[in-house]
């Protein structure tokens, strides 16, 4: 049984990550603002309420749990949100998150699994995109992980004690097998939760955020990876860092890419019912098409995803959302 500090434990990802590692016979110990997170969501485990820049509450929580590695899912995630507010997220992004690194590094924990996105790639210049591909971001988001990555790399190289892996996510998405929790933000900005709330009759329309992209029906093109598969990724990525102490970075995607028409044409089939959308202008910060190859994790991790089809994965959502009437 391993220790494993999951800070924005109580969010999306993070929610699901604690209910795998408890499946799997760890013990994970969530430290959570509960700003955007759910304590309703989190299976029965220790909870620490708490900023992950508040230096001294870190402190003492790596005091209280001796954990032997740290993932980090706390931080701000919304594409359009952060070309309007960069502030906050370069605030909560970078400078909290190196924070939460000093406290790291003071603690002496030898591993850190961060949770990055394919939002650093930008506008592809080659698809699937691998790990190789240039960094280019179009949005502070992006910006602000890569931000994080190049600070993990040097501290990596620096300080022979330390190994981090970096985990590129395309678009978490679905829930976990049982239904028991499943992806909601307040507000929600994410494409799948919004389609489901115009379902449920929680909202009128989905605005398409561009239909002009250079894709095959105009609008954006993403890869969908379950959440599921990812919370796996995170445990082998961890037993990567404790057998080879050799710090890494991966994309976790599907390897397929969907436009937003496409995705809601997939709900409307599994729900039977119509989606009203309404054409709107693009997003900024959205590049057209964001597939992903994850050759590097199958090889290195031995990771495969097991919910490869949309039906599935909206299927699992869909089973959530239901249970949220
Ligand atoms: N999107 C949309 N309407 C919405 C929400 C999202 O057309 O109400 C689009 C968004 O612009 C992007 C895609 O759906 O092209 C996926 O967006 P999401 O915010 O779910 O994830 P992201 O790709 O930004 O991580």
């Amino acid at each position: 049984m391993t220790e494993i500090a999951i800070m924005g434990g109580a969010g999306y990802i993070g929610s699901h990550v604690v209910k795998y590692l408890l499946q799997q016979g760890h013990q994970p110990v969530v430290y959570d603002s509960l700003v955007g997170g759910h304590a309703e969501h989190l299976p029965n485990c220790p909870l620490v309420q708490g900023e992950i820049g508040d230096r001294e509450k870190l402190t003492h929580f790596f005091k209280q749990y001796p954990v032997a590695a740290v993932m980090n899912f706390a931080g701000l995630i919304a594409v359009g949100e952060s070309v309007l507010e960069p502030a906050r997220y370069y605030q909560t992004n970078v400078l909290q998150t190196l924070a939460l690194l000093d406290a790291v590094l003071e603690a002496k924990i030898p591993h850190f699994i961060f949770s990055s996105t394919c939002a650093i790639y930008g506008p592809p210049q080659f698809l699937p995109l691998t790990e190789e591909h240039p960094f280019a971001p179009v949005s502070p988001y992006g910006r602000t992980k890569l931000a994080i990555e190049l600070a993990l790399a040097d501290y990596a190289a620096a300080y022979p004690d330390f190994n981090y892996v970096s985990l590129r996510y395309f678009n978490a998405s679905g829930a976990d097998p049982e239904g028991e929790m499943g992806e909601c933000h307040e507000p929600e900005t994410h494409l799948i939760p919004i389609i489901f709330e115009a379902v449920r009759g929680l909202r009128s329309y989905v605005q398409l955020n561009g239909t002009d992209y250079p894709t095959p029906d105009g609008t954006c093109v993403r890869d969908y990876i379950h959440v599921w598969d990812l919370a796996q990724a995170h445990l082998l990525a961890l037993q990567y860092l404790q057998t080879q102490q050799k710090s890494q970075c991966f994309n976790l995607g599907n390897g397929n890419g969907y436009s937003v028409r496409e995705v809601i044409t997939e709900i409307e089939k599994i729900t039977g019912q119509g989606v009203p959308v309404q054409e709107g202008p693009r997003r900024d910060g959205d590049p057209p098409i964001l597939v992903g190859s994850s050759a590097k994790a199958e090889a290195l991790l031995g990771w495969k995803p097991r919910y490869q089809r949309l039906e599935t994965i909206l299927s699992t959502a869909w089973n959530w959302h239901q249970s949220q009437r």
